[in-house]
């Protein structure tokens, strides 16, 4: 079955271009030019992807993520013109799981768009357990949930292959390399400072007191372990 695709986007040409290049690579795509129907056809189309544009009329890329962020963890890929958000869009706030400036050629998208998709599919395969636990952090793997004390946290989709990568190896140090081999894209050069930007993000979402990690612990020299709060 084709990977669906819900395009959000409200500079028509814009729009134009891309979903006919998503379609002649095959996926089933679906427009919307502003906010609010974009998120009508977000509950309708049940995309396995969005590329959002951030600004947008009558509801803004913002506020849209938001308010999937709590129905979904479908990946979305961001297309903002304002550089100086991106900290926001990626890490915390709004839960994208990657971003292209603006402007941006679209072969680039779609290399960014095949990545994300590879990455969930990937993720979506392997591990016998079907629910991995870390003190009070419960992850589901088939729905790729993640609860602390039953209470659901959206994780974008790096943060979310961190913790998954930690916590179905508990207890174990692995190397930062390692981690970003799992995490990053196979053909991603080898970044240290960007693996540690995500763990500490990943820690500003999970960590009762991010400055002191009760979880996920450093390894100086090595890398990251996760452990349960009553170990160390
Ligand atoms: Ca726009």
């Amino acid at each position: 079955m084709n990977d669906r695709i819900l395009l959000i986007e409200d500079e028509a040409p814009i729009a134009e271009s891309v979903a006919y290049s998503l379609k002649s690579e095959g996926y089933a795509v679906e427009v919307a030019g502003d906010g609010l129907s974009g998120l009508s056809t977000f509950r309708a189309f049940a995309p396995d992807l969005i590329i959002l544009d951030l600004m947008l009329p009558k509801l803004s890329g913002l506020d849209f993520c938001r308010i999937v962020r709590r129905e979904s963890n479908v990946p979305i890929v961001m297309l903002t013109a304002k550089t100086e958000e991106i900290d926001r869009i990626i890490g915390l706030e709004m839960g994208a799981d990657d971003y292209l400036p603006k402007p941006f050629s679209v072969r680039e998208l779609i290399a960014r768009v095949k990545a994300v998709l590879r990455r969930t599919a990937v993720a979506g395969e392997d591990d016998q357990k079907t629910t991995l636990e870390v003190g009070d952090i419960s992850l589901d793997l088939p729905k790729r949930r993640v609860t602390i004390k039953d209470k659901h946290v959206h994780l974008p989709l790096k943060q979310y292959e961190l913790l998954r990568a930690l916590m179905s190896n508990k207890g174990r140090v692995l190397s930062r390399e390692e981690l970003f081999k799992r995490v990053w894209d196979a053909d991603a050069v080898y970044d240290t400072g960007s693996l540690d930007v995500h763990v500490r993000w990943l820690r500003e979402k999970i960590e009762p007191d991010p400055s002191k990690p009760r979880y996920i612990k450093t390894v100086r020299g090595v890398g990251y372990k996760i452990v349960s709060d009553e170990e160390d």
